[in-house]
């Protein structure tokens, strides 16, 4: 599916509020932040979600991945407080955009793993 938002943003026809980038990863700010930092780190590649990616990406962009988490959380000053990732998959996973993406959200207590 080459017309979700992020497959878009990627290509330049809509704007993003980019906080990294690399050859394989881009990072920018959640339209809609749940939290003080809410930035969302995905891949260049057209992977749906992490499933996808665990079974087809390749060994360098899975690196690359990682490291752009690692890197961005330090880079927005989450590392000392903690914060919080999270990938949605799928229907019951409540994920909205079919173009993998990794949620990093803190600045203040994340909260429960889930409201109750
Ligand atoms: P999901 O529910 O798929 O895990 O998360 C999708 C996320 O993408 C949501 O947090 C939503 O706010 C964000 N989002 C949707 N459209 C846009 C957009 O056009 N720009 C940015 N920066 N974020 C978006």
């Amino acid at each position: 599916d080459d017309t979700n938002i992020f497959a878009k943003i990627l290509r330049g026809e809509i704007p993003c509020q980019k906080v990294d980038e690399c050859d394989h990863t881009l990072s920018f700010n959640d339209i809609s932040p749940q939290a003080p930092t809410h930035i969302l780190v995905i891949p260049k590649g057209s992977y749906i979600d992490m499933a996808d990616f665990a079974a087809n990406g390749s060994a360098e962009e899975q690196a690359a991945f990682l490291a752009a988490i690692g890197r961005v959380a330090d880079q927005a000053g989450l590392a000392e407080g903690g914060y919080r990732i999270i990938s949605n998959i799928g229907k019951n996973g409540h994920q909205e955009v079919p173009h993998l993406h990794m949620h990093i959200l803190g600045g203040e207590p994340i909260g429960p793993m889930r409201a109750r």
